[in-house]
């Protein structure tokens, strides 16, 4: 989620958040060598979404370098899936549902993992939204990070009580994969 230039050296930028990266590229490369569907859930903003405008300021709009994903988190373009959403949640008015039914060919995945930006943000929205639906939820625990301020174990505790979610490392994440 939202592993973005404006989320790492843009105007949303975090001074902790440099730390996911390195677990999320042993997650996408063990994705990928697993025929695991990586997508890659990214903000690309209208200057006038609600976001923008009421909340954030100018982050991650469509088009725009700042929207681009990190060049160390690059999607494969051949594999990997790219799903543009206009507010937190992935699943909002974009065609991720569809897209996760139609995987392992259409039995649908079953369990989504969840890696990127916010713990408090994106991806409890995100988590929201694949609990309404029935999926099951995995959060990397060294995969997320919070915004400023907000506090990453009680983030990771809420998920895991409100949506189930199971907090794994990511070499737990692994493990399973591979499995
Ligand atoms: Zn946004």
């Amino acid at each position: 989620m939202d592993v973005q230039n404006d989320f790492f050296t843009g105007p949303l930028k975090l001074k902790a958040v440099t730390k996911v990266i390195e677990p999320l590229q042993r997650l996408v490369v063990a994705a990928r060598l697993n025929q695991v569907p990586i997508i890659y859930g990214v903000d690309a903003h209208y200057p006038q979404d609600a976001e923008v405008t009421w909340k954030w300021g100018t982050h991650a709009i469509k088009g725009t370098k700042g929207a681009e994903v990190i060049r160390e988190l690059e999607p494969d373009i051949a594999k990997d899936y790219v799903v543009e959403k206009r507010t937190y949640s992935a699943f909002y008015e974009t065609g991720l549902d569809s897209l996760l039914r139609s995987l392992y060919k259409s039995d649908g995945a079953k369990t989504v993992v969840l890696g990127g930006l916010h713990t408090q943000l994106c991806i409890r929205h995100t988590a929201a939204d694949a609990f309404f639906r029935g999926y099951k939820i995995v959060v990397c625990r060294d995969g997320v990070e919070v915004f400023a301020q907000m506090d990453q174990e009680e983030g990771l505790k809420y998920l895991g009580h409100v949506y189930n979610a199971k907090v794994m490392m990511v070499n737990e994440v692994i493990r399973e994969i591979v499995k």
